[in-house]
This record gives structure tokens, C-alpha cells and sequence, in this order.
């Protein structure tokens, strides 16, 4: 009885309330499971590959492959010996070059990461790469879009106070919680070619990615200091037009520079030759 009992409050703990996010510590709001989020993103994600123009081979899709396998190797071990396994559990990662002209990159929850050919330029070689793969599988392992989502649900009152988890939504207000999801990781206008994350990420979550990213790409063995010329390279080619999706819903550059330069020596410790921690 007592093990049931604690078995039922651990879930619920899982679920509902707090969660703090790997390296900054940040405590975030979590009532939905982020797990929960999971096949919906696959089925997103899925969706965005059967309606787009996949790149199947070549050496574009080979760095992306390789760049966000020894990322996605470096945040595992990472969690491994930090205890906190449990935030990838479930994920099916996946790693896919779309062709667009569009400026752009995420992974979705679960794993799901897709370049954009219009991104590639600006990150020039796999260092580049390196920078834009680290900070969207940041934004994975700190559960965003589970946070966004929790955001979301307590706002438009679809959840209310003590209730929790992505089913009670749904039978609460079915169409509202679609649409709150939809709006964060679904699939818009695919004739505008406007995909993935739709809503802009909060400064906090962005400079939180930013500070999970230069790490994570410091310790698959990516010089993080490389980060301060791809943003300078992405601000010059978002000049003079409408910013770019990836880049509008980031801070401005000399924010982010600035602020990239403060979290650089930090980062520099994971790097593999620095006497880092590796
Ligand atoms: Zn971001």
C-alpha cells in the first residue's frame, strides 16, 4: 500500500509543479510531462518530412548527421554522470537537411532536429554547425517546449489550479489545448514554408540555450569560442531584410555577444586540451 502510495507521488511529483533545468539550475514550471509532449512531436516532426524536400545524402547532410551525433554523445554522458538520464528517456533522436532557403534550425522535443539548407552558409564548417545544433538541443534537454506548453495550458485557463497533465487538458478543452500545441510546434502554412517553432522562445529560455549550448559543443569537442563569429556572420546576413524566423525570435547580437563572451570561459572548461573536466 505504501509503495503504491510513493510510486503514485513520485509520478505525480514527475508531473506536476517544478522541475529544474541541467547546469543553470533554473526552477521551471512543469504541468504537463514532457514525456506526454513526445508522440505528438513525432507525429509533427514526421509530418514536416513527408511535406518538405528532405535532403537524403551528401556531405551537407553527413555533417549535420555527424555534428549532432557527437553533441547528442557529449549531453548523454553529461547526464549520465549528473544523474539526470531520465530527461532523454523516451527520445527517438533524428537528424534531417530540409531544402529551403529559409535561415533555420530546431529540435523538437524528443530529439527531433532539422537544418534548413539556408542556414548552412552562416554556420560555413561543422564548428558553425556545432553552434546552432548545441543551442536548439539545449532547448530540448531544458524541456522548453514542455514549460511553453505549461505556460500555455495555465493561461488560457484550460488547466486550472492543482490540476495537472496533458490528458486533464485535453478533456478539459480538447480544441484549445490543440491549438496551444499547435501554435508551438505545429505545422503552419506549409505553403509559407513556415515550420517549427512558431511562437518566439522567452529571452530567458534563449540565453539558457545559449549557456547549455557553448557546453554541450565544448564537450563533444567543438571550439565554443566560434559561437561569437557564427552570430556575427547570422546578424549580417539577417541585415537590411525581415529577420529570419530562427533569428527573430533571438536577442538582439550585441546582447548575445556580450553575454556569449561572459559564459565562453565556463564553457572553455569542457573543452577537451583545456584541462577541462572532460
Ligand atoms: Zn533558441
Amino acid at each position: 500500500m505504501k509503495r503504491i502510495f510513493f510510486a503514485a507521488l513520485a509520478s505525480l511529483l514527475f508531473v506536476v509543479g517544478c522541475q529544474r533545468v541541467p547546469l543553470t539550475g533554473r526552477n521551471q514550471l512543469m504541468l504537463v510531462g514532457s514525456k506526454e509532449l513526445l508522440p505528438m512531436s513525432f507525429q509533427s516532426y514526421r509530418q514536416l518530412l513527408d511535406t518538405s524536400q528532405v535532403v537524403g545524402t551528401g556531405p551537407n547532410v553527413e555533417s549535420v548527421r555527424r555534428v549532432g551525433q557527437k553533441i547528442q554523445r557529449a549531453v548523454e554522458d553529461y547526464l549520465r554522470d549528473n544523474n539526470q538520464l531520465s530527461l532523454v528517456e523516451g527520445f527517438q533522436w533524428e537528424y534531417n537537411v530540409i531544402n529551403s532557403p529559409q535561415i533555420n534550425a530546431f529540435c523538437m522535443p524528443g530529439g527531433k532536429v532539422a537544418f534548413y539548407t539556408g542556414i548552412l552558409p552562416i554556420c560555413q564548417n561543422d564548428e558553425g554547425i556545432a553552434v546552432v545544433m548545441g543551442h536548439e538541443i539545449a532547448h530540448a534537454i531544458a524541456n522548453h517546449g514542455a514549460e511553453r506548453m505549461s505556460q500555455g495550458l495555465l493561461s488560457q485557463g484550460v488547466l486550472t489550479a492543482g490540476q495537472i497533465g496533458l490528458g486533464v487538458a485535453m478533456s478539459n478543452k480538447p480544441q484549445q489545448t490543440q491549438q496551444i500545441y499547435n501554435n508551438l510546434f505545429g505545422l503552419a502554412a506549409p505553403a509559407a514554408a513556415t515550420i517549427g517553432y512558431i511562437l518566439p522562445n522567452s529571452r530567458n529560455q534563449e540565453s539558457e540555450a545559449d549557456h547549455l549550448g557553448l557546453i554541450f559543443m565544448a564537450k563533444a569537442g567543438y571550439d565554443p569560442r566560434e559561437s561569437v563569429a557564427f552570430w556575427q556572420r547570422m546578424a549580417q546576413a539577417s541585415s537590411g531584410q525581415r529577420p529570419p524566423e530562427f533569428l527573430s525570435t533571438h536577442p538582439a547580437e550585441t546582447t548575445r555577444i556580450r553575454n556569449l563572451n561572459r559564459l565562453i570561459p565556463k564553457a572553455m572548461e569542457y573543452y577537451p586540451g583545456q584541462g577541462g573536466r572532460r
